[in-house]
């Protein structure tokens, strides 16, 4: 390695055109793959790709649960109003 350029990698990626490149292990994941553009790491980069996706997924099943709550209170509240207000007597 004496003399060459610690990124010559990288060099090398963005002539060829890569999207990622082989680079310094990141310390976090031991991993050496990195994206040409900006040197993140790859692996990384998709656990947390994925992580968000898992947490979209569940912000969305709950947000559909909240909806089915609505619905049901709405369709309550409709039934309600069709129904007419109780009077105080009844
Ligand atoms: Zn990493």
């Amino acid at each position: 390695m004496a003399g060459r350029p610690h990124n010559e990698n990288l060099a090398i990626a963005k002539l060829a055109g890569d999207k990622t490149y082989e680079g310094s292990i990141h310390a976090a994941c031991g991993t050496t793959t990195r994206y040409t553009s900006g040197g993140g790491c790859v692996h990384c980069a998709r656990a947390k790709q994925t992580e968000m996706r898992d947490a979209l997924a569940e912000a969305k099943r709950a947000r559909e649960t909240a909806d089915g709550f609505l619905e049901t209170a709405v369709d309550n509240r409709l039934t309600e109003i069709a129904t007419g207000p109780k009077e105080p007597w009844e």
